[in-house]
């Protein structure tokens, strides 16, 4: 069923993008690549550059210390964003996005915690990002001598990962499993609440909220997650702002290496204000808006012949019991390349992915389009695509 009750609701929140509102025959389909920003981040940011811009934690005028504040700030933002149950003990860190937060866990975590004979276990049908760093940290450790063993994590048929097997992969020596909240490419929500029983009670579970951050609740104590990391310019902060959230239970510390230098001011600040924006529009609203708004192009998809719709089948009901699509949808076509199918709906104001998008080793073998919503994104956009699409059917 939609959700006819948040029409209203809706529309007033897109006229808040003065990007979407000043190209009104575009349709902005690739939020999961960046998101568009709302005019209140707009606005905090031009009010920061404009009044109290210095560096943080440096200097004692007025402006450096209200700088600092705003930073301290952020972190606490961060911390209800994420319903992080223990702040005085959990750790916010800001870095330039997932990219950068996971090859810090494992560049500066997880490197100095592995010995030899021990295990990790790693997404590689997952993003890159999400399989590269835990690779090189491993490749490090062998040529100091250190062996330690990656085993793939299993997925079923339906994408999903597999419970029963990832149980019985688990032994004394797993140390990590890193895992992804929402597939980048299917769009499935992996259900990560249910990862704590499989893995048992002392192994280090890393999530990718990269997808899920702004788009459904993340809650880090449900989840029992040692490590949360995401891209603050996919829940509508500035481009190079990201959160690693380590909650410090198990292990040591984390603390990140090297210098932390100049941080990201202004790009902390836009964080704040994003989160304030989704908090007040409400994620869970989000969550139903674009899951409804997935579903009505898969349903339209799925009537025109020409057209494959990735991932899991039986997930593609808006009423499926399994991996609820949270408003990603890949697709192929036949007989036209994904490249070319960009193109084409590049020429008609649609903007759209089309390409492997960044899939770990164990991806999709050939490229797609991905259509990724937002709580901008509107039913007449997705019924204009679906006649787009219409008109290059068999
Ligand atoms: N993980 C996932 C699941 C992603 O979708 C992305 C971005 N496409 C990343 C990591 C990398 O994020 P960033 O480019 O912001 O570092």
């Amino acid at each position: 069923m939609f959700p006819d009750d948040l029409r209203d609701w809706q529309s007033r929140l897109r006229d808040q993008f003065p990007i979407l509102t000043a190209h009104p025959g575009h349709a902005y389909l690739d939020s999961a690549a960046t998101a568009q920003k709302p005019q209140a981040v707009l606005d905090a940011v031009t009010a920061y550059l404009t009044s109290e811009n210095a560096n943080a934690g440096r200097g004692a005028y007025p402006w450096a210390n209200r700088t600092t504040a705003l930073v301290d700030l952020a972190r606490q933002r961060v911390s209800a964003f994420l319903g992080d149950p223990e702040p005085d003990r959990s750790g916010v860190h800001f870095v330039s996005g997932t990219t950068e937060g996971l090859r810090a866990v494992a560049r500066d975590w997880l490197a100095h915690e592995l010995r030899d004979g021990d295990e990790i276990i790693v997404p590689f049908a997952d993003h890159a990002a999400n399989a590269l760093p835990w690779r090189e940290t491993v490749d490090l450790l062998a040529r100091q001598g250190v062996r330690v063993t990656v085993r793939p994590m299993p997925y079923d048929a339906a994408h999903d990962y597999d419970m029963r097997a990832l149980a019985g992969m688990i032994t004394d020596r797993t140390r990590l499993i890193a895992t992804t909240h929402v597939h980048h490419v299917y769009g499935g929500d992996m259900n990560l609440a249910r990862l704590r029983a499989a893995a048992g009670p002392d192994v280090v579970i890393s999530v990718d909220a990269a997808q899920s951050a702004g788009h459904l609740p993340i809650d880090v104590a449900a989840m029992d997650a040692d490590f949360v990391t995401f891209s603050g310019h996919k829940a509508m902060a500035l481009p190079g702002t990201g959160v690693l959230w380590a909650a410090n239970r198990r292990g040591p510390r984390f603390t990140p290496g090297g210098w932390s230098g100049t941080p990201n001011t202004s790009g902390i600040v836009s964080l704040t204000a994003a989160l304030d924006w989704l908090d007040a529009a409400g994620v869970d609203r989000i969550a139903r808006w674009t899951v409804a708004l997935g579903a009505r192009l898969t349903d339209g998809l799925r009537k025109l012949s020409a057209y494959e719709v990735l991932g899991c089948q039986r997930s593609l009901a808006a009423d499926s019991p399994v991996q609820q699509r949270h408003g990603i949808v890949t697709f192929r076509h036949h007989a036209i390349g994904s490249n070319d199918l960009g193109f084409i709906l590049a020429a008609d104001g649609f903007m759209v992915r089309s390409d492997g998008h960044c899939q770990a080793h164990h991806g999709e073998k050939t490229s797609s389009v991905r259509v990724s919503l937002h709580v901008y994104n509107t039913v007449d956009e997705v019924d204009r695509l679906l006649d787009t699409l219409a008109g290059l059917d068999d």
